[in-house]
């Protein structure tokens, strides 16, 4: 879809391909059905997510429901964010556990005494080992899902905070993500800054050649994420 690789905001060929717009926002978005031809390649090319995330406390049912639903709209954003190009498969979560340095068993951990909490003291939420293998978030049990979706995009892509005006989710600081909408900047929306000269689309598609944007393709809904517990 060349007019879209020339300008992504391109009204008719969004129209044409599916997407729609309502007057106040600015993502292009797309209704529909599961594309399961394209979740199949998402599975095969590694763009589906298992995530175990570790409670340190000891947490009840009421809890583990609410958290639940705040990880099935975390796949949405991550799939908005990714213009249908990553999602979340599925999901362990453990409570009372010690969430240690293992972050294949601990992907998100909220430490002890955090459970009740939206934004931790001193940071929101973090990541640690930003886009290596071994990323690892920290959150609050009650972290805002824009700010869940903004650490797990530094874990996987390794993308940077932005302080410097652009309109991009990894704006970085406490209450710091200040677009409104689910994007990510890309060449021609991104503000350069000597720490982060590169837009975030830029910094993925050179990592992942296999994802693109805007990503033209049918892709449909996000398929709901697979969830189970341990309850200790
Ligand atoms: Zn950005
Ligand atoms: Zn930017």
């Amino acid at each position: 879809m060349l007019a879209l690789r020339i300008d992504p905001d391109h009204s008719t060929t969004r129209k044409a391909t599916g997407y729609s717009r309502k007057s106040d926002e600015v993502n292009w978005t797309r209704s529909g059905e599961i594309n399961q031809k394209w979740i199949n390649s998402l599975q095969a090319n590694k763009q589906a997510l298992s995530l175990s995330i570790t409670i340190e406390d000891d947490a009840d049912a009421v809890f583990i429901e609410e958290y639940q639903w705040r990880l099935q709209r975390l796949n949405r954003f991550i799939w908005q964010i990714t213009e249908g190009q990553t999602y979340i498969k599925d999901i362990h979560i453990r409570d009372k556990t010690p969430g240690d340095s293992n972050s294949s068993l601990h992907r998100i951990v909220i430490p002890k005494g955090q459970l009740t909490i939206p934004v931790m003291e001193g940071g929101g939420a973090l990541c640690k080992n930003s886009g290596r293998p071994d990323w690892q978030v920290i959150s609050g049990g009650r972290c805002y899902v824009r700010i869940l979706a903004h650490e797990i995009c530094h874990g996987l892509f390794g993308v940077p905070n932005e302080r410097h005006g652009c309109y991009c989710l990894m704006q970085g600081g406490l209450y710091g993500i200040k677009t409104k909408d689910l994007v990510l900047c890309d060449s021609r929306s991104h503000r350069p800054a000597p720490i982060t000269p590169t837009s975030c689309w830029d910094t993925i598609l050179k990592r992942y050649s296999g994802m693109k944007h805007p990503n033209t393709e049918r892709f449909g809904r996000a398929p709901e994420t697979l969830i189970t517990v341990t309850d200790h």
